[in-house]
């Protein structure tokens, strides 16, 4: 599969070093020897929208396309950007490098495993409990066979992302993960009803009670109905607390949304709010102001908090991080923790659905995608 790689950044000026094997390079259809241990090439944009390729400080040429091969399938290379300046990435598999729309793009040419560990690893970091692994391994392939299409347009099927799943670099902490991608090859989650395969949604942790789905998007979706987690309500990102100045809240939901400030009884309530229970509105569905819009505006780590006036400040008491569909990671890593299997935690999170492992059945319910094996 092709996996657009740093697509959050302009990048001018890129290194691909060795790291631990050797990789071919070809420059528009010539051959232009391998990158050796020690060795480094550097790509750079050029201002007529080419790519101008160095191995060391030797010039090769400026190519409409570079190709850079791994010798042997598990061989990374480290990425240095340059322009910007970034942290450095490692990746496997092989890449395309071009500029399109006035910056380098590169793509990472890697099989699903390879990709889904470096998923794996950047979603749910590192010393997690096997099972957890295994499910977010299935959802994450879930996620990447029904998205592929995403960045057709852009010649590749998934970016790097949150926007698609985030892929910031190959498996470095745990061979737990490598051993759930392997033990879980080729799966993925379908509704038992009808085959389909199922949105594969994830957050952080729900704060205790999942959301309806309709009111982060506008639609629902019948295998994601919002019931109460008792397993991550301990966990570190559990709950949250944030003040903000009463003037910007009142002027945000004044200015936008005509909050009836000079009503006798609605006015004096503007900053006291109470969430027992997950609301789609603030205050009263009639005044119309939804919760993910506050969130937004405000960069909170949830929608699910109460609030109260202390000052000159409003303080947000939260729970939960993330919009709350899905797999609940921090919940699902206590599931694991406690002994539950993966597929019980997936038919926790997503009801009637199972774990499907059948090329011959994704090919029939989606004849437009791939499985990518
Ligand atoms: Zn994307
Ligand atoms: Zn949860």
């Amino acid at each position: 599969m092709r996996v657009g790689v740093f697509t959050a950044y302009k990048l001018q000026l890129i290194e691909a070093a060795y790291h631990n094997g050797s990789f071919l390079i070809v420059a528009d259809g010539q051959s232009f020897g391998a990158i050796l241990p020690n060795e480094f090439v550097s790509l750079r944009k050029t201002s007529d929208a080419k790519v101008e390729l160095k191995h060391g400080v030797k010039l090769l040429g400026r190519f409409r396309e570079v190709h850079l091969k791994p010798t042997k399938t598990n061989f990374a290379l480290r990425w240095r950007a340059m322009q910007p300046s970034l942290k450095e990435r490692r990746y496997q598999g092989a890449f395309n490098i071009k500029v399109k729309n006035g910056h380098l793009l590169i793509i990472n040419e890697v099989d699903m495993d390879t990709y889904l560990m470096g998923v794996v690893e950047s979603e749910g970091g590192g010393g997690k409990p096997l099972e957890y692994y295994k499910a977010q391994a299935v959802i994450s392939r879930t996620y990447a066979i029904k998205h592929q299409n995403k960045h057709a347009k852009e010649g590749y099927h998934l970016c790097d992302q949150v926007h698609c799943q985030a892929y910031h670099n190959m498996l470095r902490f745990t061979d737990d993960i490598a051993t759930a991608v392997n033990a879980t090859s080729g799966s993925y989650l379908v509704q038992k009803q009808n085959g389909e395969l199922v949105d594969g949604y994830f957050h952080a942790n729900c704060g205790g009670q999942t959301s309806q789905v309709s009111y982060v998007w506008n639609n629902d979706i019948p295998y994601l109905i919002p019931f109460k987690d008792p397993f991550c309500t301990h966990t570190p990102q559990a709950t949250w607390e944030k003040r903000i100045p009463k003037l910007e809240w009142q002027k945000f939901l004044v200015n936008k949304y005509h909050y009836p400030i000079h009503d006798p009884i609605y006015g004096s309530v503007i900053f006291n709010f109470e969430q027992n229970e997950r609301k789609a509105f603030y205050i009263s569905p009639h005044l119309g102001i939804p919760l993910r819009d506050i969130r937004a505006h405000f960069n909170l780590r949830s929608t699910f908090f109460s609030c109260y006036p202390d000052g000159n400040d409003v303080v947000l008491k939260g729970r939960g991080y993330g919009h709350g569909i899905g797999m609940c990671q921090e919940g699902a890593m206590e599931m694991a923790r406690q002994g539950f299997h993966f597929e019980q935690i997936l038919n926790y999170y997503f009801r009637g659905v199972k774990v499907e492992n059948d090329l011959y059945h994704l090919h029939f319910r989606h004849p437009n995608l791939q499985p990518f094996e």
